[in-house]
């Protein structure tokens, strides 16, 4: 099941919904749609309507405080788009880069993708104790970027480029 991008009334990346859900906050006059998927529609018995890929609040939310993405490792694998840290191949592992044995955490910022063979060969050691240069640095996704990332590459290369760049400001 496919979600749907909820903007803020300020155009900010708020979160995900369902479609179920963003098409009831459609018709009941609380969102208005952003963008539609091309080849999707949402028949019910009184609609009938493209589904809707992002949509935004009509009116304004606060939002208290910003939170931080929750670390998960799925989430490290999408936010290093299933690339290596080590060697760029297609990764389905996570590695601590400071590894567990040595007081490494479950952090966005001790954690990559990799792929097996590496993680293996890698073993308990840092990345400078094995000779294993990462090729690009962990970070700490923003909430939106967390957002953005989890809508899958394919949803994410269709939105319009303003919001890649609202997300990135957030
Ligand atoms: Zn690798």
């Amino acid at each position: 099941m496919r979600d749907t991008l909820v903007l803020n009334a300020s155009f900010e990346p708020l979160s995900t919904v369902t479609l179920n859900r963003a098409v009831v906050l459609i018709l009941t006059d609380k969102a208005v749609v952003e963008q539609s998927h091309p080849e999707l529609r949402m028949r019910g018995a009184a609609v009938d309507i493209p589904a809707p890929r992002v949509i935004r609040l009509c009116r304004y939310v606060r939002v208290p405080f910003r939170r931080q993405a929750p670390w998960s490792r799925r989430g490290v694998l999408i936010r290093d788009q299933h690339r290596c840290a080590y060697c760029g191949r297609r990764a389905s592992t996570v590695d601590h880069v400071v590894p567990r044995a040595q007081g490494g955490q479950d952090t966005w910022l001790n954690t990559v993708a990799s792929c097996a063979e590496d993680n293996h060969r890698k073993a308990a050691r840092t990345p400078d104790q094995a000779g294993m240069p990462l090729l690009k640095q962990p970070f700490v996704p923003s909430p939106a970027e967390a957002m953005l990332l989890a809508m899958g590459a394919g949803d994410r290369s269709a939105l319009p480029e303003w919001l890649d760049r609202a997300a990135a400001a957030a």
